[in-house]
């Protein structure tokens, strides 16, 4: 017989697959259109919010954004109350080659203005534009308390991804046709994601961060026309969630991308060892080390190789379950944690 053995899970609940969707600019279509969506297929949603721009019209004119409403705070306090999250996507969302841009307002401002609609913390900051400002950014985020950076880019984040640039791929309309297009947009990544695409060899251990704009079946005309690759409808929506639930089943993972970098930062601060103390029990011993002070959840999801096909956690206290032919459980954890392992 094998000694037992433990392990951390590099995703929650031993997930996977894990799976977020964000919507950048926070308009009322992700509430109207979007969310109802979410509701059904049981997976929370994310808004990168302009905290200067709450309940107000968008003050552009050309794109595919042009004259859309934002979310005002009460809106996104109910998304919030639902599961959802918030990021700041900057304060004013100006041009990233203007000059003279306030950064400390786009940046620590933004933070403070949003938990102050929201009533509750906002921890991760959302690049907007492009990536020109990343180099000042960066330090200012990590200063302003803010846990990581929901940057712009395919592929799928793995397991040890980045907190401080955590790939997001574009979902959206007319991205097939983008494809072909001569010009490369600042958002035309090598290859972004497309409804109907993922498969379980690709998706297998990775996460993968959908972004989008406007969610509606009827856009301005956007110019340039490839504008409208950053915007998607309802019926997109509807069938990327349906194939991220129909491609792993109870194997995925949908969460908000802070609950998902919750657990890497613990997950990282951590270790469990096993000691079997006696022949019918083991003792997992966890310490938890010094994770950053924006960590809100520390859950961990445990996984051991034991002799027993019944074993239970703490006598059943600790709910738990068999996958792959170890026994899987996730339990709030503090440093010095202990689960008993029994037959
Ligand atoms: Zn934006």
């Amino acid at each position: 017989m094998t000694a037992p053995s433990a392990d951390i899970a590099p995703w929650k609940g031993d997930a996977q697959f894990v799976y977020s969707m964000t919507y950048d600019e926070a308009t009322i279509d992700a509430l109207v259109n979007a969310y109802p969506i979410h509701q059904e297929q049981g997976v929370p949603g994310h808004v990168c919010a302009v905290s200067g721009y709450l309940g107000t019209q968008r003050p552009e004119r050309g794109t595919s954004m042009r004259e859309v409403f934002h979310m005002s705070a009460e809106q996104l306090r109910f998304l919030v109350a639902r599961g959802w999250t918030v990021s700041s996507h900057s304060h004013s969302h100006p041009s990233t080659n203007q000059v003279g841009i306030d950064l400390d307002l786009e940046v620590r401002v933004s933070k403070h203005e949003l938990e102050k609609a929201l009533g509750s913390p906002v921890r991760l900051v959302t690049y907007w534009n492009d990536l020109a400002l990343v180099d000042q950014i960066l330090p200012r985020a990590k200063e302003a308390g803010y846990l990581g950076i929901l940057s712009i880019g395919y592929p799928f984040n793995e397991p040890d991804f980045d907190v401080w640039g955590i790939a997001r791929a574009t979902i959206g309309r007319d991205l097939e046709g983008w494809f072909q297009e001569p010009l490369q947009s600042l958002y035309h990544h090598t290859r972004d994601a497309l409804p109907g695409h993922l498969t379980r060899e690709q998706t297998r251990g990775k996460w993968l961060v959908d972004l989008t704009h406007i969610v509606a079946d009827r856009l301005p005309k956007a110019c340039p026309e490839s504008l409208w690759n950053r915007c998607s409808t309802p019926g997109i929506i509807d069938a990327r969630l349906r194939e991220v639930r129909e491609l792993w089943g109870d194997r995925l993972w949908a969460a908000v991308p802070e609950d998902v970098v919750d657990y890497a930062l613990t997950r990282r601060a951590s270790e469990v060892a096993t000691e079997q103390v006696a022949p019918d029990r083991v003792v997992c011993t966890v310490r938890v080390g010094s994770p950053p002070a924006g960590v809100r959840k520390r859950e961990l999801t445990f996984r051991a190789k034991l002799p027993w096909p019944q074993a239970k956690v703490d006598g059943g206290r600790v709910p738990s379950a068999q996958i792959d032919g170890r026994l899987v459980w996730t339990a709030e954890v503090r440093d010095g944690a202990r689960f008993e392992l029994t037959p």
